[in-house]
């Protein structure tokens, strides 16, 4: 009969969505060691726990709905997604040290844009299924604060494209004592005016969010 199938298929689909969730719920607390899982790294030692209470204190309100609740800035509204300066980006919330000056690209998207993490540890990385899309979200490995996502349209070598909040980022610029010199110059590429001209000539490529 019609009606029983569809009961029978309605009672299994509740029963399995019970059991992800409880497995969810009761994850252990890593069983995982042996193999040294490749993307996910969330095995630092000292790892930055807080209440939500507690990041919500130390935080500001666009700062706090970025980083603990997943949240993204709008494109080109961010303190750095034209910062052009050497320095360090910090995680906001846990100063951990993410981006250099170094890997920072002008992508177009209206982002900070970097094509590697300073340090790769630095990081975790996680599926996202949000908004219908596949997409991989990275987060601070210490604290956990959601920073932004990575895609795989990046320049080379890597081929990727940190795609990061400003708003998850803290910047601390390099008080070099030498700007002389072509020694750090790593873009001069499309830039003939330097310093006053944030327009960049083509439209934005790829808007897609961090
Ligand atoms: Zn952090």
């Amino acid at each position: 009969m019609k009606f029983t199938g569809r009961t029978w298929l309605v009672l299994l689909a509740g029963l399995a969505a019970g059991a992800t969730l409880r497995a969810e719920d009761t994850r252990p607390a890593e069983p995982a060691k042996a193999k040294s899982p490749p993307a996910t790294t969330w095995n630092m030692k000292d790892k930055i726990v807080k209440t939500d209470a507690e990041w919500r204190a130390l935080l500001t309100p666009e700062q706090y709905r970025i980083t603990r609740q997943k949240g993204t800035e709008r494109a080109f509204t961010g303190a750095y997604w034209n910062t052009k300066q050497p320095g360090v980006y910090r995680c906001v919330c846990c100063g951990l040290e993410l981006f250099s000056s170094d890997h920072k690209y002008d992508s177009g998207c209206g982002w900070p844009s970097y094509w590697q993490p300073l340090k790769a540890e630095h990081l975790a990385t996680a599926e996202d299924r949000s908004w219908n899309m596949l997409r991989t979200e990275v987060l601070c490995a210490r604290c956990g604060a959601h920073l932004g996502h990575v895609f795989d349209d990046g320049p080379q070598p890597t081929g990727l494209r940190y795609c990061i909040n400003s708003a998850a980022l803290k910047f601390e610029p390099k008080n070099a004592p030498a700007p002389s010199g072509p020694k750090t110059g790593p873009e001069k590429a499309g830039s003939d005016k330097t310093g006053s001209a944030p327009e960049a000539p083509g439209e934005p490529k790829k808007p897609a969010a961090p």
